[in-house]
């Protein structure tokens, strides 16, 4: 059955210069899994067909750039036709980020769009380090190394990793261990003083080592904080890894 990761967004904390935040939309067979929802990626789908077969949201964590368009996105969905509600999985603690999205952002004069995200996407909490199915798909997961509740994913039988956000460990070296596709986030060019272990980020290098010791056959960077450093970033990923290596864009597509 055929398999596309295509790139919606990718850029960490805020779209900027036509580059979304993180959002990923995974599709195989007849399921589309939306994975991350940051600013830009409700307009991505749009573009890239994605909005109205959706099978599946997931969202790795709180944060807003990983997130916040899912209220756009629910808006679209329950106006000015009510379409049908999207299952969405997500770490527990995202729970309190869409309750408080809800009350804020609820139109009680619009039934439709009273509670637009509850109605939209009824949610299941994902403990991290438990698996769940969508459809015939596994899907398994691993709390990353984040300041946040964060769930890593991987699907094994696509050979599809994603880090979302995290800093590098030997967990997740084993997590992503033998990768088809591996999504690393990439978030700095170089340390530039930052403590990463702390900030629970990755440079390119470590991205690059990650996929090396994981024995990764494509490494796609993305979650960059800074797109005028793109070759930079490229070049330090490479330096730790010689195998497949491609810096992800918006529109990128790739099909196995
Ligand atoms: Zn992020
Ligand atoms: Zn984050």
């Amino acid at each position: 059955m055929k398999s596309e990761l295509t790139i919606l967004g990718c850029r960490a904390g805020a779209p900027s210069r036509n580059v979304a935040a993180p959002g990923y939309l995974l599709t195989h067979g007849d399921q589309q899994i939306l994975i991350d929802c940051g600013p830009g990626v409700a307009m991505g789908l749009t573009a890239n067909a994605g909005h109205d077969g959706l099978s599946a949201i997931i969202v790795s964590h709180e944060h807003a750039d990983h997130c916040l368009d899912l209220l756009a996105l629910a808006y679209y969905r329950r106006f000015p036709v009510a379409l049908p509600p999207v299952p969405l999985y997500g770490p527990p603690r995202l729970k309190r980020a869409l309750d408080l999205l809800d009350e804020a952002f609820d139109i009680p004069t619009l039934p439709t769009l009273s509670r637009p995200l509850a109605a939209a996407f009824p949610f299941t909490p994902i403990v991290p380090g438990q698996g769940f199915a969508i459809g015939e798909l596994r899907v398994d997961t691993m709390r990353s190394q984040h300041p946040v509740e964060t769930l890593c994913l991987r699907f094994p039988d696509l050979g599809v990793v994603y880090t979302a956000d995290g800093a590098l460990s030997d967990a997740l070296v084993h997590f992503a261990g033998a990768a088809r596709l591996l999504l690393s986030e990439a978030t700095y060019p170089t340390p530039d003083g930052h403590n990463l272990l702390e900030h629970g980020h990755m440079t390119a290098f470590q991205a690059g080592t990650l996929a090396r010791e994981a024995q990764a056959e494509t490494l796609i960077l993305t979650h960059l904080s800074d797109y005028s450093q793109a070759a930079l970033t490229y070049r330090e990923a490479r330096r730790a890894f010689g195998g497949h290596t491609v810096l992800a864009s918006p529109g990128l597509h790739l099909s196995w």
